[in-house]
Parts: structure tokens; sequence; C-alpha cells
């Protein structure tokens, strides 16, 4: 009967992230039955194609028998064993050198996690780590910003910069302080350059670390393209801007490539992109496709000696999960990274993205959209109520819910953030499907007009 339908069931037992628990009681679930190349199918046989990779993360499309093989071989012969107290294995150490070898500057260690909050959280850790290690415990606040998006554990959600993280939670906890969104659409002054925008935002960076104190901030965490607040891509001079405050005041940097990784913005990394030089690199989703749950995060070699020399003094580095470098998924990850090189997918990013970035930014035309922004193969359409005051739908988040409810009707999964929707396929997609996805994104915009104006 209808009770044992597994929409109904879904509603009986299961609570639901990220998702508006009200809403779900009535509305019930999409169930999605399985996946084929860029394309995922529900359970009534509906196509639609993944216009967000799932969540950021599935590089390489459903279907992808090579890493099934992988994972196969590696239950067989070890399917789990943990890395704590000096033990190891293969899979673990491997991927640990490859990473090194690919890091977009020179780093020594890499630490394995579970998610990209691990991950994040991880960093925390060691940030703290390194200025105990350095003998300087005051040093520990971190600075992160508005619309950052690091994670939902309680440390990682606090440097998350986005209300739902941290109303009603309680949060941000102490010592973690936000700075300015580099997003000159919505927060350039009127006739401002993105330069003089750029500049202003390190004065401010500045002059709140002077206001706070420099002996007192550790570290600075930024994702290099901005993902869940919006996919905002600062100014080109941004990162060249903040970087040398940093230096000056002894403050690490912590760029934040869960998303950006593995060649999303046309580069292997973000931090190649936007020019940044972190101190510690954290990564997850695309490192294995995101067919399996695995994150890392790469240290420098002052980061790692001066965790080195404090564990001389104290013994054991207190931290590490028991899935830290799973060997299945790390045999996954390890497979991944080899058919991004044999494939050369960021090769193939560089040749698509003229496609995908014209067919975004011809929106800007569109009547319900006020910025049309992206670089690579990720982008997002911010909806307006008016263009030319930019003055947002209200109440926010409606207008994104509207379109990615009709995308979806359409054959066509994206995201909604706010007022803005969000588009970040795998990097397989050719240019038939990406002209597929625009048209069907566009049908869904065009629906939208009554709706949002009616
Ligand atoms: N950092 C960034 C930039 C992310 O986009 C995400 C997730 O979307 C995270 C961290 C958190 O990763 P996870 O959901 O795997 O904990």
């Amino acid at each position: 009967g209808a009770g044992n339908s597994a929409a109904s069931r879904d509603k009986a037992y299961f609570l639901h992230p990220y998702t508006n628990l009200h809403a779900h009681e009535t509305q019930g679930p999409l169930i999605i039955e399985r996946g084929e190349g860029v394309r995922v199918f529900d359970d009534s046989g509906k196509e639609y194609i993944e216009g967000l990779a799932s969540l950021w993360c599935v590089s390489l499309g459903w279907g992808e028998e090579r890493l099934v093989e992988a994972a196969t071989r590696q239950m067989r012969k070890l399917p789990t064993y943990h890395v704590f107290g000096h033990k190891s294995h293969e899979p673990g150490i491997d991927l640990a050198e490859r990473l090194i070898k690919l890091a977009p500057v020179p780093m020594s260690k890499v630490f394995f996690a579970n998610s990209g909050s691990e991950a994040n959280d991880t960093a925390v850790k060691l940030v703290w780590y390194y200025n105990n290690a350095l003998g300087r415990p005051e040093k520990k606040k971190i600075l992160s910003r508005v619309k950052a998006y690091h994670g939902v554990t309680v440390a990682t959600a606090s440097l998350t910069g986005l209300v739902n993280n941290h109303r009603d939670f309680d949060l941000p906890i102490a010592r973690i302080q936000h700075t300015d969104c580099p997003h000159h659409y919505r927060f350039a002054e009127p006739g401002e350059s993105e330069e003089d925008f750029a500049t202003r935002l390190a004065e401010s960076l500045e002059a709140l670390i002077l206001a706070e104190g420099p002996d007192t901030i550790a570290a600075m965490f930024a994702e290099p393209v901005m993902g869940a607040g919006g996919v905002i891509v600062p100014p080109a001079t941004y990162f060249a801007k903040i970087q040398p405050i940093l230096k000056k005041y002894d403050i690490l940097l912590v760029a934040d490539e869960v998303i950006c990784g593995f060649g999303r913005t046309g580069n292997f990394w973000g931090s190649k992109t936007m020019g940044m030089e972190p101190d510690i690199l954290t990564c997850a989703k695309q490192l294995s496709s995101g067919y399996l749950p695995i994150s890392a995060v790469m240290v420098s070699d002052a980061v790692y000696r001066a965790c080195v020399e404090e564990s001389k003094k104290i013994g054991t580095f207190g931290h590490g999960y028991t899935y830290s470098a799973h060997p299945v998924a790390a045999a996954v990850a390890i497979e991944t990274l080899k058919i991004y090189e044999e494939r050369d997918l960021v090769g193939h990013v560089r040749a698509v993205a003229p496609l995908f970035q014209r067919r975004l930014k011809a929106l800007a035309d569109h009547p319900l959209v006020g910025e049309a922004r992206g670089v690579g193969l990720i982008g997002a359409l911010e909806l307006v109520a008016d263009k030319e005051t930019k003055t947002p739908f209200d109440p926010v988040g409606r207008a994104g819910a509207v379109v990615n409810g009709l995308s979806q009707e359409n054959g066509l999964i994206i995201r909604a953030m706010g007022d803005s929707v969000a588009v970040c396929p795998p990097l397989v997609i050719g240019e038939e499907d990406i002209n597929l996805m625009f048209d069907r994104l566009t049908t869904a915009l065009d629906a939208a007009i009554p709706v949002l104006r009616g």
C-alpha cells in the first residue's frame, strides 16, 4: 500500500540534511535511482542532467567502471585498516605521495579525513597546534569571510559565513572573525572598479587585524572561488592584495579547495587560478569523484616541522579519524587522479569552458538575472526583482527555489542558494550536453517570469 512506498518510508524515518524539514513532511523526497555519465534517473525513470555533479563532486560522472574496479580490488585485498600509531598501508602512502607531487606550492605532508568539514576542522586544529608549538598560545583567532562555506562541524560552521549555519546553533564560537565578501556586484561602492574594490577589501582586512591585534590572529581561511555562498569569483587582484598583509602579520593562509580542487576552475587547483600561495590546503569531493568519502589536508614544511617539535615535547599528536586514509577510499582517489592525468581532464575543462561561460554569461540579458558569474566549469546566476537597482526578491531565497523547482521539472538538477542558482556539472561534460543544460535552464528561467513577476 501507499504506506510502504519509498516516499512514505522516507517521510517516516529519514531526517534529511540541509532540508526544510517542515516542507519535507508534505513535499517528500525526489528519489534518485541510478546514474549514467552526466545524467541521473529518478524512480519513475525520468532523466535529469546533473548540473551540480551531485554536490560539486562527481567530476567523472556516473558509471566510471575503473573506480568500481579499484574499489573492488581493494575491498578484496584489505577492505579496511587504520593508520594510527605508525601503522600504514600502500593506498594511503601512494595517495599522499601523489598529492604532494600535485600540490600548487611546495607542501610537505598530507593528513587524511573523510569530508571537507573534517579536513577544515583538522586545519583549524593544526593552526592552533602550530602556534602552541611556536610558543605563542595567544595567536589563535581565525579569519574567514562573509558568505564563506567551510563545513558544518562546530568549528567549521563557525568559519562558514552564512546565517543558516549560525542561527539557532549558537555559532560562531569565540576566536572566529569574518571579514568582507569579495563580491563586486553586491558590495562594491557605486562606480568602484574591481581593482579599487579589492584594494578597499585588503585595507579593511588590515584594519580588522590591527583592531583585533596581529598577535592574536593565527590564520585566514579562503575558498579560491566561494562555492555555496553563491559562486563568487573574487577580483583578479584580490589575493595578490590580501596575501602580503597576511605575511606581514605572520598569519597563515588556508586554501579551501574542497570545490575548486582537481580542475574545476580550469587549472588543477583553484589556488593557481586565483594566485593563492597557501600554507595549508584542504581538498575533498572531486578527490574521489565523490564515489567514496575522503578528504585531505596538505601542510607546508614550516607548519609540519613546528608540529613535530611540539610532538617531541608533549608526545602524541592527538587528532585523527578511525577512517583517516581509508584504504578503499584511497584506492578510488588514486584511480581518480590517474584518470585525470591520462585523459587530461584539465585540458578538457579548458576546451569546453569557453562555451559554458558564453552560455552562462548570455543569461545576464534575461529579465530575471542581475548577474551571471563564473570561471571554468562553475557558475551562478543571481536573480533580482529589479535589474537596474539590483533589488533582491523578497523573501530571500524564494526566487532561487522557484527556478530550482522549474529546472527539476524540466530535467535539470541545479542548486539554489538564496537568490542565486549554481551550475557545476561533471567535468567530463561535452559541448552537446552543455548546450542542452543551458537550454533547459533558459526554459526554467522563462517559466519563472510569470511566477516571480506575476
Ligand atoms: N568547504 C567547501 C568549500 C565546501 O564546498 C564544502 C561542502 O560543500 C565543505 C567545505 C564541507 O564539505 P563536507 O560537506 O564534505 O563536509
